[in-house]
């Protein structure tokens, strides 16, 4: 056995640190995310992984995974949020989907406030004057 495989593991002391670091979905995106590239490559974009733990994550996750996480549609950086039925549906990350329904409560308000008010408005003016035209 030789000595220069070793070398190349060495680079990444975190990893020795700690036991095992549980995989990230970023982590796992990124390693599904790029099936064609070595386990050296892939080690490069993951600084917290040895190429060999890469390979046995891949052996585990499978190499051309069926369930890959495909990667946000708005942000296009951060992996769909799976464990969410709705996020996965509309293909959002977390940040993305939380963002997203925030936006829609918010909008959700403004246009319940604007129907009230018309309503009341065409209320008061059908009190008033004739029904006019429209809206
Ligand atoms: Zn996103």
């Amino acid at each position: 056995m030789t000595r220069r495989r070793d070398v190349t593991f060495v680079t990444s002391t975190k990893s020795t640190q700690k036991s095992y670091e549980r995989w990230s979905a970023e982590e796992d995106a990124v390693l599904l995310g790029h099936p064609d590239m070595t386990a050296e490559e892939l080690a490069r974009l993951l600084p917290r992984r040895t190429p060999d733990a890469i390979r046995k994550r891949r052996s585990r996750k499978g190499r051309w995974s069926k369930v890959r996480t495909p990667l946000c549609s708005r942000c296009d950086e951060r992996p769909v949020w799976t464990e969410s039925p709705r996020a996965r549906r509309m293909g959002l990350c977390k940040g993305c989907y939380l963002h997203e329904m925030e936006h829609r409560r918010r909008e959700e308000k403004r246009s319940n406030a604007l129907r009230q008010s018309l309503l009341k408005e065409r209320r008061r003016s059908s009190r008033e004057e004739k029904p006019t035209i429209g809206a």
